[in-house]
């Protein structure tokens, strides 16, 4: 693709869906039939911590068994070959982008393989429970809680998506609905400082009215064709 300097891709939900990974419904806001409000706030975790480390040790769990799928070593393809600039901006909280070998990668949501401590700030890679309440690897105090990003808490790295976002040629919006913000701003965003928008998505979302291009399908399909045009074949 002629002109392409600077590409920034956010992915969502649907591209670790095909590797099993469920996560809230955007209809009734479920998980594994509990309620965002109840294991995905602040809130929740001070009213019932034991709840929400054993739904978040359950999700760790599921990551560990997923596998990256053809849409993940796609882009894993174009953060190898593609010589320009590019940020995988991910909604995820798996590992599926890095594992398929993507390194240019930012969870703006947090990460479920990390453990974040209270107490010092401290991060840990985490693979086991926080049920049982471990001591800090750091510190020692036993103040560990998952690395996620909550609703009504700020998503992480904010100042380093808009800026990369001022520089894009291309913004590619993969298996997101695009309706929640601050991601239903970035499409905008990117527009505003003059880059081509596209959506790759399972169904036409309530975002696809901001994008130049929308085409409807499976990530697994969509993106190793669209990753195809980019590197030249
Ligand atoms: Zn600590």
């Amino acid at each position: 693709m002629d002109g392409i300097r600077n590409i920034v891709i956010l992915t969502g939900a649907g591209i670790s869906a095909e590797s099993g990974i469920r996560t809230f419904r955007a209809d009734d806001g479920l998980w594994e039939d509990h309620q965002v409000e109840d294991v995905a706030t602040p809130q929740a975790f001070r009213r019932d911590p034991e709840l929400v480390q054993r739904f978040y040790d359950t999700r760790r769990a599921d990551i560990l068994a997923a596998e990256p799928n053809a849409a993940h070593r796609a882009l894993a393809r174009l953060d190898r070959e593609f010589d320009g600039g590019l940020l995988i901006v991910t909604q995820n909280i798996d590992d599926l982008h890095e594992r398929a070998g993507a390194t240019r990668v930012l969870h703006m949501h947090g990460e479920g393989l990390s453990a974040w401590c209270m107490a010092c700030d401290a991060r840990h890679r985490w693979t086991g429970t926080l049920l049982d309440e471990p001591s800090c690897p750091a510190c020692g105090k036993q103040a560990l809680r998952p690395d996620i990003v909550w609703f009504g808490e700020m998503p992480y790295r904010m100042d380093e998506i808009f800026g990369a976002l001022a520089r894009a040629d291309l913004f590619v919006s993969i298996g997101t609905s695009g309706a929640v913000y601050p991601a239903a701003g970035f499409v905008q965003q990117a527009k505003s400082a003059g880059a081509r928008t596209l959506e790759l998505n399972l169904e036409r979302s309530q975002g696809s009215y901001w994008f130049d291009e929308s085409r409807l399908g499976p990530a697994g399909e969509l993106v190793p064709a669209w990753v195809g045009e980019v590197l030249g074949g």
